[in-house]
């Protein structure tokens, strides 16, 4: 069998970490298996590396950025085949440049685009076990790029997919995917199973446990992942395809909190006004998420919709420079506002997932002020101080099944 096995920053922190995760490693190699292990720097190192680099130079290049934090993971690969040597097991470190995992040009958001095998096929045929770095890549003109914050679970999938490996396990500080954030809803619990698009409604609702372009990935090349913790045995989260599997109604209620209402009042009631307000914004580089138009009265409507909570000040100051054009009347905002969402496969096929979403917050008197759905998520948007008591509730009234 050959295995990939990742592993985070916190599980690579220090020295008795670092043996920990060479003594898992080495169990499998043992047993017989092929084992290629992917690394993130340690502990906090990239923040560390990051604000190094801010302190020389505000506005350092990207590419010397990239230069810079992809030496965390260089650390982190050479001190683990030197502790796996240290316990007399054959191991080699590699790199970006040495595996070639080639990627898109693009400095510090770069995407894989061809993974070479033949140099870990080597090495794993010499019964080495092979330690990549992750979240670096190489571009065109030979230059080392990252992959984005996180991009480590990237880096495993992607050689997991061009290894053909039979397992690719994602090991992390938490024991894998829970229902709900388990500091703010006790009631939560850890999911033994979840599919790529509800992980991917999730990690985009800001439960972030992988990297998103990691689920997108193993979805595409329908690479299975396990996330499980690397401080303790227990069987972790399977990451599959939705098929042959029980959907489940509600797997996983998430808030986020980052989130604030603009409202447009009074805007002309005629074809090309919200094409107008979102052109606007969209080019200012301003997301836009919730929208919700009133009835046109009088000729004209008002526009509501969400941004994230850091753009609120930007979005605002292109509304009112732009207010004439945009024929506003008035813009209001707020920026007291949270998302609640539940993420089900199963919702697709049942119809009142979201009457029993909106009777469970009824029963705890919270207010709804706006609602969004895809095939598998409803989104409401509430007010941030019934956040907690919304998702604890929603939670309990879905009594999520083991
Ligand atoms: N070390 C990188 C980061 O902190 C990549 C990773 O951890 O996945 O973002
Ligand atoms: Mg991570």
């Amino acid at each position: 069998m050959l295995i990939v096995k990742k592993f985070g920053g916190s599980s690579v922190a220090n020295k008795e970490r670092i043996f920990n995760v060479a003594k898992r490693c080495i169990e499998d190699y043992k047993a017989g298996h092929d084992v290629v292990v992917v690394l993130s720097a340690m502990g906090d190192t990239t923040d560390e590396l990051i604000a190094m680099a801010r302190d020389i130079n505000p506005n350092a290049k990207k590419r010397e950025l990239d230069m810079l934090l992809t030496t965390g993971e260089q650390v982190s690969v050479a001190l683990m085949a030197m502790a796996m040597q240290a316990l007399d097991v054959p191991a080699v470190s590699l790199n970006a440049f040495q595996v070639m995992m080639y990627s898109t040009s693009r400095h510090g958001n770069a995407r894989f685009k061809r993974v070479d095998t033949k140099r870990i096929q080597h090495e794993l045929d010499s019964r080495k076990i092979v330690i990549v770095t992750g979240f670096q890549g190489v571009n065109k003109y030979e230059d080392i790029t990252t992959l984005g914050r996180g991009g480590s679970d990237t880096t495993a999938v992607a050689l997991a997919a061009v290894l053909h490996a039979d397992k690719c396990e994602i090991y992390t500080d938490v024991e894998g995917v829970y229902t709900a954030d388990p500091r703010i809803v006790k009631n939560a619990r850890k999911l033994n199973v979840i599919t790529y698009d509800e992980m991917l409604e999730l990690a985009s609702l800001g439960a972030k446990v992988l990297h998103n372009r990691s689920v997108e990935m193993a979805k595409k090349y329908n690479v299975e992942l396990v996330v499980r913790s690397s401080l303790n045995y227990s069987e972790g989260t399977v990451v599959k395809e939705a098929s042959n599997m029980e959907k489940m109604l509600v797997t996983g209620v998430a808030a986020d909190r980052n989130t604030a209402r603009i409202s447009v009042i009074g805007v002309e009631d005629k074809p090309g006004t919200a094409f107008r307000i979102f052109d606007t914004l969209a080019k200012n580089n301003i997301n836009v998420d919730i929208i919700l138009q009133s009835v046109g009265r009088e000729g004209t409507k008002d526009i509501s919709f969400t941004v994230a909570a850091d753009d609120l000040k930007k979005a605002l100051d292109f509304l009112e420079k732009n207010k004439e054009r945009l024929t506003i009347q008035q813009i209001t905002h707020n920026e007291d506002v949270a998302k609640l969402s539940v993420v089900g496969a199963g919702m697709m096929s049942n119809p009142g997932v979201a009457a029993k979403m909106f009777e469970t917050l009824y029963n705890s008197h919270v207010n709804i002020n706006m609602i969004s759905t895809s095939e598998i998520r409803i989104t409401v948007l509430v007010a941030e101080k019934d956040i907690d008591k919304a998702m604890n509730a929603v939670h309990d009234g879905f009594a999520i099944p083991e």
